[in-house]
């Protein structure tokens, strides 16, 4: 009689198919956290496609999985791999894609392989498991319903900066993957742009021994990060929140505001300026509206 996890590992070991891509999302750190068709599809695997053969060899010799081939495919030989990976699919094996931690092709190479695949009408078969990303947005306890995962900022300050003000009045998270060098700078571009209110959380080490996890307003992550070099290291993930909403001027509009409109009236019907400025500011429709009326009545009286 056999254990229930022992069942279930060869039930998902008899349903894997030849000439199929396996892409197996394997641990962000702790080795444990893998699943157990990921398991078996590591242990039928015909040919194991790794970034670093290395740190794939450690994971696989944790569970005591030996692989025929374990070959590396990088960013700079995915290319020239597809051509092999096309060839062994093609011959009937069973291939696996992983990277070297977390999700393949979330910032990470394995997009181009399975776009051959697709290409080429093989089948491709996702084995889902862990990734930084999912990671931290369970940890992070959003306000925002909606999520953007962006992955790597620009390195240069101008650039970040640059991208980080479309982020100003955003009504999502926006997930980034960081740097540990550039961590501070970052916050400090965070601070800037978005202003020290703007909530913030940094998931660093996730799953690791000195996993932390802080949900802080942006100057204060910041301080705290300055005053700590520990915080300095590692992998981290950046979770900006949402945007607070804007604080509504009852008895008016910007000046900005009200050119928008002055703009909008001269193109499109009143009703539908006042509703597109509102859309475009978040600021009630009524007080475009209201101005949109007033502007009128000044051109009456003018006429
Ligand atoms: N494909 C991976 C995934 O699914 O998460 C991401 C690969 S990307 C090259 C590596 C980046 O992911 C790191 O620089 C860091 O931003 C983030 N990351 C990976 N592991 C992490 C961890 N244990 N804790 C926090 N961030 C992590």
């Amino acid at each position: 009689m056999h254990s229930p996890l022992f069942q279930l590992f060869t039930d998902a070991q008899a349903s894997l198919q030849g000439s199929t891509l396996y892409v197996v999302a394997t641990p962000i750190g702790n080795l444990t956290d893998i699943g157990v068709r990921a398991l078996a599809v590591l242990a039928a695997a015909d040919v194991v496609c790794a970034e670093d053969t290395r740190v794939t060899g450690q994971l696989l010799r944790a569970y005591g999985i030996h692989v025929p081939t374990l070959v590396s495919v990088r960013e700079h030989n995915e290319r020239e791999q597809c051509q092999r990976i096309m060839q062994w699919l093609q011959e009937g094996k069973k291939v696996v894609l992983v990277s070297d931690a977390g999700t393949p092709a979330i910032s990470d190479p394995g997009a181009r392989v399975v776009q051959s695949c697709h290409e080429a009408g093989l089948t491709v078969c996702p084995i889902p498991g862990p990734s930084a990303l999912t990671t931290a947005v369970a940890g992070a306890g959003l306000q925002a319903a909606q999520v953007l995962f962006y992955g790597f900022l620009p390195p240069k300050m101008v650039a970040r900066q640059k991208l980080l003000q479309g982020w100003q009045q955003v009504d999502y998270a926006v997930v980034l993957y960081e740097a540990p060098h550039r961590i501070v700078d970052c916050l400090q571009d965070i601070v800037t742009v978005l202003g020290e209110q703007r909530l913030l959380v940094l998931g660093r080490e996730l799953t690791k021994t000195f996993e932390t996890l802080r949900r802080l307003p942006a100057a204060e992550l910041l301080a705290w990060v300055q005053a700590d070099s520990n915080q300095q290291r590692g992998e981290c993930v950046l979770i900006i929140e949402q945007a607070p909403p804007r604080a509504q001027a009852d008895d008016g509009l910007t000046a900005e505001q009200q050119q928008l409109l002055q703009t909008l009236v001269r193109a499109v019907p009143t009703k539908q300026a006042a509703q597109l400025a509102a859309e475009l500011t978040g600021v009630k429709r009524k007080l475009f509206y209201d101005y949109a009326l007033q502007l009128k009545a000044q051109d009456d009286d003018a006429e």
